[in-house]
């Protein structure tokens, strides 16, 4: 069995996973998992859930913790430090993602971090955090204070989906890629998504009800060769359809596409207008 790399803020499944091409090589991703939206009775971790109305359907009511309310507990209690003690999360955080590091490298293999696993956090805005400076620097162990944790952590692939549509027109770090979350909750919501999409080229995953609607959307390669290939239904925007069910690394994908993705547990049976027919 795969050895699992667990920690107090982010865990991975112990499985990485090798990118077709060389590009990229074999990563492993860790995760962190807190509770959506106002869970946490302190904030909101999701400021669009409710225009977007992605709240019933969230991922982070699917699978364990689903099922197990001890797992539900430990993420609000994890939620509430952040909003409480931002200093002492982040100074956990850097610890996990050094610690994270080590793992990958003992294991061979490049370490890649989900920060917004159950989140929607602007983690590029007001998170500064330090880290040590590495043995061997020659101003080790002097901690230096970082804008934010991917310049803490160049070495590490970040990367996130997200419902904050205005983060598409930041400049953001060269080690953070993120993908827009696409939902026709709201007429407002699927417009803005896609005025933005088409304005900064971001990526834009969208949910279809089953395998088979999102199959038949796939590309067949060409961008505008079929009209009918990458349309989402109420708008105009004509991109190719990846499989983003492949791989969940979504800082692999090409870019100008739509992540094509299908429901899984409850989302299934979303009618918020998050996942698409
Ligand atoms: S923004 Fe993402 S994490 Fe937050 S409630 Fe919506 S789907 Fe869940």
């Amino acid at each position: 069995m795969a050895k699992l790399f667990k920690s107090k803020t982010i865990r991975s499944g112990g499985n990485a996973k090798t990118i077709k091409g060389d590009k990229f090589g074999e990563y492993e991703t860790a995760i962190m998992y807190l509770a959506p939206a106002k869970q946490a009775l302190m904030g909101n971790v999701c400021p669009m859930a409710e225009t977007a109305g992605c709240e019933m359907g969230c991922l982070s009511k699917a699978g364990r913790a689903g099922m197990f309310s001890s797992i539900v507990e430990a993420r609000i209690a994890k939620t509430q430090r952040y909003f409480s003690n931002r200093a002492a999360f982040m100074a956990d955080l850097v610890k996990d993602i050094e610690a994270f590091v080590r793992y990958c490298n003992r294991k061979g293999v490049k370490p890649a971090v989900r920060l917004n696993g159950t989140s929607d956090i602007q983690w590029e805005v007001a998170h500064p955090c330090q880290r040590d400076a590495p043995k061997g620097h020659f101003s080790y162990p002097v901690a230096y204070l970082h804008a934010s944790i991917f310049e803490a952590f160049p070495e590490v692939q970040f990367y996130d989906y997200t419902k904050v549509y205005k983060r598409a027109y930041r400049k953001l770090p060269a080690n953070y890629s993120l993908t827009l979350s696409y939902s026709e909750a709201s007429p407002a919501y699927a417009a803005a998504v896609i005025k933005t999409a088409c304005e900064t080229g971001i990526n834009m995953a969208v949910v279809y009800r089953s395998k088979a609607i999102r199959d038949n959307m796939l590309s067949s390669g060409d961008a505008f060769g079929d009209a009918s290939n990458g349309v989402v239904s109420t708008t105009r925007v004509i991109r190719p359809v990846i499989d983003g069910d492949e791989t969940d690394m979504r800082f692999t994908d090409p870019q100008g596409v739509i992540v094509g993705l299908y429901a899984k547990g409850p989302a299934k049976k979303d009618t918020s207008g998050f996942v698409i027919d």
